[in-house]
């Protein structure tokens, strides 16, 4: 039960059967029945574990302050538990960022013709609901309608072919783009079809404006160049009626549009 070495720390002395807490532990680690123990010092608590070395007849005794061990232990508990938070809220917004450009990216193609780079008709169709609503809640004044077709494609593709067709439609949604304000709407409807959707614009406005686009289509030096002729489109064109529907809307206006072809093409009709 001699203390004969130990740590410059250590704070005990002498036998250890005159350390109170110790004595009470003497016989059962003299019996090796177990070498992990805990017990009290001057109103500190330690672990204490035993090993008997057989070659040296002595029993090496390795403890800690639990107090202070675990002082060691939460501090750095609680540095890991901070570091982990850091990086885990930097991988979740790292996520959430990627997530945001594939929604944008996914959203891009969902709502844009690849071809002309315009908003698409499913966008168009979302975005004339919407509109149809402010129109109703008394948020826009008038909505005006414009469904245009390029005369003739069918032969532009024939003669030229598909690829000069690509170009053509190209240059023509470039020409659409140019033409309208920031607050219009246009789309490709479809194959070589244009909708253009103004927002508080008057018949003559809206009348001008087609007039405009007409002229600057068959002008266009691109245009011209690369089918050596003009380019003509037939225009139908229409306003929002107060207790119309969206679809009577949309029929009158292609309509109209059916009327400018079957006299003759290159026109626009008012419905
Ligand atoms: P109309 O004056 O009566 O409108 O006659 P059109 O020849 O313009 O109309 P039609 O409906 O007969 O033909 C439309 C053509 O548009 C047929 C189709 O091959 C072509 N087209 C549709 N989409 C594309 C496209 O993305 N690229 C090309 N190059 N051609 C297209
Ligand atoms: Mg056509
Ligand atoms: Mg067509």
């Amino acid at each position: 039960g001699e203390i004969i070495l130990h740590t410059k720390e250590f704070d005990k002395r002498g036998n250890i059967s005159s350390i109170e807490e110790l004595n009470k532990l003497q016989s059962s680690i003299k019996e090796n029945k177990q070498n992990k123990y805990e017990y009290t010092y001057k109103d500190n608590n330690y672990l204490l574990q035993t090993k008997y070395i057989k070659e040296l007849h002595l029993y090496l005794f390795v403890e800690v302050n639990k107090q202070e061990y675990m002082n060691d232990l939460n501090e750095m508990f609680y540095l890991n538990l901070l570091i982990s938070i850091v990086v885990t809220l930097l991988t979740i917004l790292i996520i959430i960022h990627f997530i945001n450009i594939y929604q944008n990216r996914l959203e891009k193609i969902a709502h844009e013709d690849a071809l002309t780079g315009l908003d698409n008709r499913r966008k168009f169709n979302d975005d004339i609901e919407a509109m149809f609503e402010n129109f109703y809640r008394g948020n826009i004044e008038s909505l005006t309608l414009v469904i245009l077709d390029i005369d003739n494609f069918k032969q532009v593709n024939d003669s030229f072919g598909h690829l000069t067709g690509d170009k053509v439609l190209i240059r023509f949604a470039e020409i659409l783009k140019e033409s309208l304000r920031k607050s219009d709407f246009v789309a490709r409807w479809g194959g070589e079809e244009f909708s253009i959707l103004l927002i508080n614009s008057s018949e003559d406005e809206a009348q001008h404006i087609a007039e405009k686009i007409r002229f600057k289509i068959k002008e266009d030096t691109v245009l011209n160049k690369l089918l050596n002729k003009s380019v003509t489109a037939s225009f139908g064109i229409g306003k929002l009626k107060n207790n119309e529907s969206i679809d009577a809307f949309i029929s009158k206006v292609d309509s109209a549009l059916y009327e400018a072809k079957s006299t003759g093409k290159d026109k626009i009709i008012y419905a």
